[in-house]
């Protein structure tokens, strides 16, 4: 249950004085449906209205705050003529200027021969200085209020200034004065303000100076959000490490057997890892490890061997692909390893159906098949394991803690290894895991080319097609990328459909098209068709970026790589340089290329060291926009920004730490306060883990 101080901020926005239906709709399309959400949209910049000039002296193109005595009214004789309100000081003379004015209104806030305060721009017109529309009008006893900084808030259509500052006035009101979470000798050490004293600093800057994401009050907030992530993915680990795992000790009779079948050698990063993974599930507790590898680093290679390791032990094992094409893939791969070791592996996915599924099922339910692989299809209701105790969740990059933690619920104390390629810095791995175990396989393969990188502005278009022609004739295969199909209103997107149809014109049968709305069946044909058959020029969208492998393809082009997020390009440009041959990537760009887009691309071209590249993307572009934060299931954090906040997650990390290793269901003196912390958070899933909720 919620608690109730904090009931206030999570009523809906029109519960605030003078928010209806209609700016509700806007504030919640620009902030969220709740107070709290008002609470979290900090200002962006800052009017300052401090400049009190007298007439004479005051500069245009400025905003300044005047003490004016009104004078005239004209009203115009044509409508399309502003109406013009002469006002005076004892130095000079201004006309405050209003276009489709209401003369009544005007009458009433500016009565003539009184003294009125008004705040606005100043511009000087024909020669004289005037104010269009002021933002301030009222009387003297409001130059104080008036005279001062005022925060600017983002905003969306249909939603001005006015009204959200007020709403969100209303909204800081509510804010409570909450016990105080954090330990006292960090806020005194970092001269941290109260949690309502530091939202209410946040939302007063008193300069520009005061918007930077380092001052006390938005370091605190940050932190703040930073340790009810950490503090929620910590209850979580607690809980899955407080739960009996069972000790699985394979002895490695069907691991040498594989080894043996490989047509080559382990790298000492895969035995590495291997060992990392095989030891931590010899232990008692439930695994919960993270396998980081770029893409190419050979992850698969040592999933099978820590499933082999739990059939070893007499389990089974299952691996967890997050799309169709890679679950088959991974099929193709393990299945002759898995049959050199004489293990039963059964593939599993939506599609597959009838009476081969029922067989496949029946296997792994008697124990007679020890390994499956599959799609999400692997852990439907009516999928029962004999005993299952490894599960691999291959994820490429796209994480989903929650489906991770239903998972590990098909079999008893399932141990779990995730399996991500690289691109994840550790401070993501941090606020998407939490204090997880992690193994990277840090090494390539042997045998590598380096992949050659060029870029080059669309208009040479020509140019790469006749360069990809000759390869072909060559007897290469290459994939093309285009960043989107069909969306119409990014109409300028090279649609992959129109670049296909061109390059078939000049390449004819020997071009494919494959795209994120294909069904799963026609994509597969395509794959094979360009893996094994007559494809050689694969036009496509991001769907190849999740772990196809084809190693005979040598050439990447893609289309608008300024489109694209720097991890985005690693994966797909990891999709060549995998076989014999020297692979090259082109990067066509739309010109002018913007400053952090090339930046980007001089990375790219400088390295290919995935975990390099992974941490320059966040320096570049905030976590936020990296790899496309939404459909990624990163945390958005409305306050923190890793980017800037990153030693403070390190410091949540630890204080979670600290703080559950010594009060692990939160009763002690700090529990409630910090218990408040999660549900402001929205971490109410979280507090289910305590054991007295
Ligand atoms: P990823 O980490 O991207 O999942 P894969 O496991 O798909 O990488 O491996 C990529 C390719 O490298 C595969 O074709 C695989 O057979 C090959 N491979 C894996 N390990 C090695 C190794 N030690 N030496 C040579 N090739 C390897
Ligand atoms: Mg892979």
């Amino acid at each position: 249950m919620r608690p109730e101080i904090l009931f206030p901020l999570f009523a809906p926005v029109t519960s605030l004085p003078g928010v209806g239906p209609r700016s509700a709709k806007s504030i919640e399309a620009l902030a969220g449906p709740q107070v709290v959400d008002l609470c979290w949209h900090l200002p962006s910049g800052v009017i300052d209205r401090r400049y009190a000039p007298k007439i004479a002296e005051a500069e245009p193109d400025r905003v300044a705050t005047l003490i004016l005595r009104v004078g005239q009214h004209l009203a115009p004789r044509n409508p399309r003529q502003p109406y013009r309100v002469a006002c005076f000081d004892d130095s000079g003379e201004i006309s405050l200027v209003f276009f489709h004015a209401h003369a009544d209104y005007l009458t009433k806030v500016l009565p003539e021969g009184e003294t009125r305060v008004v705040s606005g721009r100043l511009e000087r017109f024909g020669g004289r200085l005037q104010m269009t529309h002021p933002d301030h009008i009222g009387p003297l006893e409001e130059l104080a209020r008036m005279k001062r900084v005022e925060p600017v808030y983002p905003l969306t259509g249909g939603l001005t200034l006015k009204p959200l500052g007020k709403a969100i006035r209303a909204a800081l009101e509510r804010a409570p004065e909450p016990p105080e979470w954090l330990d006292a000798a960090l806020v005194t050490r970092e001269r941290w303000p109260a949690w309502r004293a530091a939202l209410g600093a946040a939302h007063a800057p008193e300069g520009p100076e005061a918007l930077s994401p380092l001052t006390p009050a938005r370091r605190r907030l940050a932190y703040d959000e930073l340790l009810a992530n950490q503090l929620a993915l910590a209850l979580m680990r607690h809980h899955q490490r407080s739960q009996h795992g069972r000790a699985l000790r394979g002895d490695g009779r069907l691991c040498d057997k594989v080894i043996a079948a490989l047509p080559f050698e382990l790298t000492a990063s895969q035995r590495q890892t291997w060992s990392e993974i095989a030891a931590d599930m010899a232990s008692e507790a439930r695994m919960l490890r993270l396998l980081q590898g770029d893409v190419g680093s050979g992850k698969t290679v040592v999933a099978l061997l820590a499933m082999l390791g739990a059939v070893e032990a007499g389990a089974q094992a299952a691996i967890m692909a997050p799309t169709e094409i890679l679950a088959r893939q991974h099929f193709h791969t393990l299945a002759p390893l898995a049959q050199a070791a004489g293990v039963g592996i059964e593939l599993l996915t939506g599609r597959d159906k009838g009476k081969a599924r029922e067989a496949a099922l029946q296997r792994l339910g008697c124990g007679e098949s020890a390994l499956a692989v599959g799609t999400h299809a692997l852990f439907q209701q009516e999928v029962e394991f004999h005993d299952l105790a490894l599960v691999v969740i291959d994820e490429q990059h796209r994480f989903g803690v929650h489906q991770r933690l239903t998972l590990a619920s098909k079999g008893r104390a399932v141990d779990v290894l995730v399996m991500t390629a690289t691109p994840i810095p550790r401070t993501l791995v941090l606020t998407s895991y939490g204090d997880m175990e992690v193994s990277r396989l840090t090494e390539k393969p042997a045998g590598r080319q380096p992949i050659d990188t060029r870029v080059m502005p669309l208009e040479r278009l020509h140019d790469v097609i006749e360069g990809v022609a000759r390869a072909l004739d060559g007897g290469a295969k290459a994939y093309w990328v285009c960043p989107l199909v069909e969306e119409s209103e990014v109409s300028d997107l090279a649609a992959a459909e129109a670049r296909a149809e061109e390059l078939k014109q000049r390449f004819g049968a020997r071009v494919g098209l494959v795209h994120g709305r294909m069904k799963g069946k026609d994509k597969d044909a395509v794959m094979k068709a360009f893996a094994e058959g007559p494809l050689a020029l694969l036009v496509a969208t991001t769907v190849i970026e999740v772990g196809v492998d084809v190693p005979a393809a040598s050439i990447m082009v893609i289309e608008h790589a300024e489109r694209f997020g720097l991890a985005q390009l690693h994966q797909l440009r990891g999709r060549i340089g995998r076989g014999a041959a020297r692979s090259t990537c082109l990067l066509l760009y739309q010109s002018p290329l913007g400053e952090t887009a090339r930046a980007r691309i001089q990375i790219l071209r400088e390295t290919d060291d995935g975990f390099r590249i992974a941490e320059e993307d966040l320096r570049l572009r905030g976590a936020g926009e990296l790899l496309g934060t939404r459909q990624s299931g990163f945390p958005e954090f409305r306050l923190a920004d890793l980017a800037v906040h990153g030693e403070l997650l390190a410091l949540a990390r630890d204080d979670a730490r600290l703080i559950l290793g010594t009060d692990p269901d939160l009763t002690g003196p700090r529990g409630p306060a910090l218990r408040v912390l999660l549900y402001l958070f929205e971490r109410d899933a979280a507090v289910k883990y305590l054991r007295s909720g």
